[in-house]
């Protein structure tokens, strides 16, 4: 037999995994500091689930119990009551309709960004944001879409530098391309794109015949008002759009897993609808989400989840307030933070993003993560994420203005 030979052409993660390896050794070296150490690197949530949520998965697990209640395979698109509380809540609040067969639930937005692949052919030319989540470039390469590896990145993968130079927008690319992948508000650098910078991008695609893959996974910490809660507010989205979503930043389901991905029936290649041909590839390969958890989903659409999911949300907010506010005050310069759980920084001094991950772990026991790891465009820069605890948010934070203000 032969292995799919593209997996081999993948660098380990060496982002993650360098992170846990030097925080293991400092600890090995220090150990009366190991627990000092302050981690504002991780992507992960921390606050409990909502009670709404809790009490919708105890009710759940006891219908499971009886005969007269209980739940088998559900059906591999969604739940009808979730799939409307979907369309009710976030997009018809936002003006957009859409049918329930134009959603799919999931097991989570990073299952359906990496599974899409297999919808497309293989010769699709594919454009990313650089830095970018790895996932949508890893993906391609397993399915041999990337070409090879090089210095530089893959071959036939088209990359969209955001640095400060552009305030973190991708420029439209100079040739054609045929998948584009956007996530606003941005993982890593915390950015987001206004309705008239989108629009560039749906004019773009439907021009060019273009996909985009739109991923929405941090669409609850939007604040500000011109920043679009759904690539669907803007003209024409639906004949270019695929959007995902996921239930993890916005209600805490990292663990429990719940997404969805909107493939609208007017999206189509060639003549060909795309949406079939995803609802054939899921009820293929994934068998739904399961009752239990899909009631939880449900649970954060009633008017007290939306209460409590809001609290979670805005006391991860005040965190990324305190980081923004408490860096820009020692002199750095700071992005992000504003629409999104993610405080994005230039290192001071011309430093690596390494250097500096080295110097804030051994200086002050405060882990971050490096932009370098994101891509080649995240050198010199840095990201610390607000979904720790307020106490140690508070804690790391006095550390470095205690360090960076002498
Ligand atoms: C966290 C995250 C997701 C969500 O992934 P799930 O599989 O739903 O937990 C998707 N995209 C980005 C960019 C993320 O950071």
């Amino acid at each position: 037999m032969k292995v799919n030979e593209n997996f081999l052409k993948i660098k380990s993660s060496y982002l993650f995994s360098g992170i846990a390896r030097k925080v293991r050794e400092y600890k090995e070296a220090h150990p009366e500091k190991a627990g000092e150490i302050i981690s504002l690197g991780i992507g992960d949530v921390t606050r409990p689930l909502a009670p709404a949520v809790i009490d919708a998965m105890h009710k759940a697990v006891e219908e499971m119990a009886h005969a007269e209640t209980f739940h088998g395979y559900p059906p591999e698109y969604g739940q009808d009551f979730l799939l409307q509380a979907i369309l009710e809540n976030d997009y018809r609040a936002h003006g957009v309709e859409l049918e329930t067969t134009e959603i799919f639930v999931s097991d989570g937005a990073k299952s359906d960004c990496g599974n899409i692949g297999d919808i497309f052919a293989e010769d699709n030319k594919v454009a990313v944001c650089d830095p970018v989540y790895p996932v949508y470039v890893d993906t391609n390469v397993m399915s041999g879409r990337a070409g090879d590896p090089t210095e530089h990145g893959f071959t036939n993968i088209y990359y969209m530098p955001c640095t400060a130079e552009n305030n973190f927008l991708p420029a439209l690319p100079d040739a054609h391309v045929d998948i584009i992948y956007l996530c606003f508000p941005n993982n890593p650098t915390g950015m987001t794109a206004s309705r008239a910078e989108l629009q560039k991008w749906v004019d773009y695609a439907n021009r060019e015949g273009a996909v985009i893959l739109f991923d929405a996974a941090y669409e609850a910490f939007i604040t500000e008002d011109d920043v679009p809660h759904t690539i669907y507010e803007i003209p024409g989205a639906k004949t270019c759009a695929i959007e995902f979503k996921s239930f993890s930043k916005t209600a805490g389901f990292t663990g429990v897993r719940c997404g969805y991905t909107v493939v609208p029936h007017a999206l189509k290649a060639n003549g060909v609808e795309l949406n079939p041909l995803w609802a054939r590839r899921q009820a293929t390969k994934f068998n739904g989400v399961s009752y239990i958890t899909q009631r939880a989903a449900a649970a954060c659409y009633t008017e007290e989840g939306k209460q409590q999911i809001r609290d979670t949300i805005a006391y991860y907010q005040k965190n990324a307030k305190v980081i923004y506010e408490g860096l820009r005050d020692c002199g750095f310069t700071v992005y992000g933070a504003v629409n999104s759980p993610y405080i994005w920084l230039k290192t001071p001094d011309g430093m690596g993003s390494w250097e500096f991950f080295d110097l804030l772990l051994n200086e002050l026991q405060v882990v971050g993560t490096p932009g370098e790891g994101f891509g080649p465009s995240g050198e010199g820069y840095f990201r610390l994420t607000a979904f720790g605890s307020a106490e140690n948010t508070e804690k790391a934070v006095a550390r470095i203005k205690a360090y960076f203000k002498k």
